[in-house]
């Protein structure tokens, strides 16, 4: 998916992030084996991925609609 970062002003190809965080996940993985193995799984599946900037892995990103990436690839600028 083509989006724009309203965050770092990126352009271009969404990458999956996983939700949750990567410490809680060890954290549970640690303490209680079961809860880890869950959250791992969670966060794996496609319900607890979503599509972010790559740059600065913020979610608060706008998908482009073909017409506007197109925009974007002749001119370098997107369409107001
Ligand atoms: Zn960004």
């Amino acid at each position: 998916m083509k989006i724009a970062c309203s965050s770092c002003r990126y352009i271009g190809e969404s990458i999956n992030l996983a939700k949750g965080s990567r410490r809680k996940e060890v954290f549970l993985w640690c303490c209680l084996l079961l809860p880890g193995l869950l959250y791992t799984l969670w966060r794996q599946s496609s319900d607890g991925r979503y599509p972010g900037c790559p740059q600065c892995e913020s979610s608060n990103i706008r998908a482009l609609k073909r017409r506007e990436w197109k925009h974007f690839q002749k001119t370098g600028q997107l369409p107001e």
